[in-house]
């Protein structure tokens, strides 16, 4: 089980956490169905370093930007929204 680090409830069980979103720019709102389906529904599941969006569903409620390597499981840092990376 990993041990998340909430930017603002410290570390906690990876159940308290719902994993959001990758990081992408959003398509802006003249593109095709194909493109913003593709935003939507496609990860890249990249094996490594990776930089995700995750919410402390289970406790504050607060999305942060979470970077882990998904293949040693290794978490390098969280950070809060807006916080320099
Ligand atoms: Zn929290």
């Amino acid at each position: 089980m990993l041990l998340i680090p909430c930017p603002w409830c410290g570390p906690r069980d990876e159940p308290e956490f719902k994993f959001a979103a990758e990081p992408a720019l959003r398509p802006t709102s003249d593109v095709s169905d194909a493109v913003w389906a593709d935003y939507l529904y496609l990860r890249t599941n990249e094996k490594g370093f990776h930089r995700e969006v995750w919410s402390h569903a289970g406790g504050c409620g607060q999305f942060f930007l979470l970077e882990r390597d998904t293949l040693t499981h290794t978490i390098h840092r969280a950070l809060k929204p807006g916080e320099p990376s």
